[in-house]
């Protein structure tokens, strides 16, 4: 994408190899909780913006069948209801929805080169929204469960385990964090480890270690997750001895590691050795008018209520962005031009 060729002027271009050159206010890339609430608040901030959503609407939200944190749904809503209201709601205000899967980004340049298999656009500021995947076991039966007892997510699921036992897998912060938070609602709550010691750090521990419904499994990985139409447990084996055992449990909750969708941005933006995108308080990473917001910059709480809040703000800072650019180089903001637009009309 570097050495694309484009003339000055952008309005009917077409790259070298023919794609139309489409320009934007505001691109968010994204079609989860982030990048929608971003578009809704571009939209009603007059700035046209466009949503790539990628293959499917909602992100990890759509995945849930039944969320119940989401606040205003006091009966709870499904994933993918909600994701529908919230695209809905951003059309609504004007932000144009494209199910297109963004293949290279160049943020060296600006405006900003988004490049889809359809199309190529260039964007005054874009929104990177693209989310997370948790780290997946790859063994036999889990992909079959999620949702029906394989989880990635406790804040989520925990309260379906009520008095139940629960396997946790992991042996870092977010499998202690996650395992102690399930001792609220499951009466057991058994850790497998691969290793024989932890690399969560010592507070956790001692709290793990100190927590009665907590027991430890060690040296020991998962081979398959068993079940009919739940889960009912899972076979593991010691990775020291290679005796194996099946692990009697409701559930299981799998904490080896969370994805953020960041390749894409990897040597144009400032990334954690975990490869979420660093940005401050407002949204904003190291590239002036590239903002994120989501799960793709939040290693912390992977909820869609903040996904949505950060979100908000990364659009917001967004239209604050454009409005001192359009300053500086004495451009007219969109809304300016609107307004006086409808005022010359009524002029007439
Ligand atoms: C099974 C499960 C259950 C959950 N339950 C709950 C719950 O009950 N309550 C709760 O608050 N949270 C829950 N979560 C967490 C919540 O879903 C996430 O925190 C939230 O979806 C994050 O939103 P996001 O917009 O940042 O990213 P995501 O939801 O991950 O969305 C990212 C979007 O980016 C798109 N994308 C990625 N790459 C590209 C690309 N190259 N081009 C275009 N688009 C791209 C994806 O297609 C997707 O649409 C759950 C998560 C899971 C996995």
């Amino acid at each position: 994408m570097g050495g694309m060729s484009l003339s000055l002027n952008l309005s009917g271009l077409r790259t070298e190899d023919g794609t139309e050159v489409l320009e934007r206010e505001i691109v968010v890339i994204g079609g989860g909780p982030a990048g929608l609430t971003a578009a809704l608040y571009a939209a009603r901030g007059q700035s046209r913006p466009l949503l790539l959503i990628g293959q499917s609407l909602g992100g990890q939200a759509a995945t849930t069948s039944e969320m119940e944190n989401y606040p205003g749904f006091p009966e709870g809503i499904g994933g993918m209801a909600l994701a529908e209201q919230m695209a809905r709601q951003a059309t609504r205000f004007g932000a144009e929805l494209a199910y297109e899967e963004v293949q290279e980004v160049n943020l060296r340049g600006y405006p900003f080169q988004i490049k889809t298999y359809g199309a190529d656009y260039r964007a005054k500021a874009l929104i990177i929204a693209t989310g997370a995947r948790a780290r997946q076991l790859g063994v036999p039966g889990e992909k079959k469960f999620i949702g029906h007892g394989v989880s990635f997510c406790a804040t989520c699921d925990g309260y379906f385990y009520k008095d139940k036992t629960v396997v946790v897998v992991g042996g870092g912060d977010s499998a202690l964090d996650e395992a102690i938070y399930l001792t609220r609602f499951a009466k057991q709550v058994i850790i497998i480890h691969r290793r024989s010691e932890l690399r969560a750090g010592a507070i956790l521990q001692q709290r793990a270690f100190a927590n009665p419904k907590i027991r430890f499994v060690w040296d020991t990985v998962v081979d398959e997750v068993l079940g009919d139409d739940l889960v009912t447990g899972v076979r593991a084996h010691n990775v020291q001895t290679g005796e194996e055992q099946v692990v009697n449990a409701d559930g299981v909750f799998v904490y080896i590691g969370f994805l953020p969708n960041s390749s894409l941005f990897k040597g144009q933006l400032e990334l954690t050795s975990d490869g979420f995108i660093i940005t401050d308080k407002r949204q904003r990473t190291s590239v002036p008018g590239v903002f994120a917001a989501g799960d793709v910059q939040d290693p912390d709480f992977r909820q869609t209520v903040i996904a949505a809040g950060a979100g908000a703000a990364a659009a917001i800072e967004a239209e604050r962005f454009l409005a001192e650019r359009a300053y500086e180089v004495g451009e007219q903001p969109v809304a300016e031009a609107e307004t006086e637009g409808e005022e010359e009309k009524q002029q007439v």
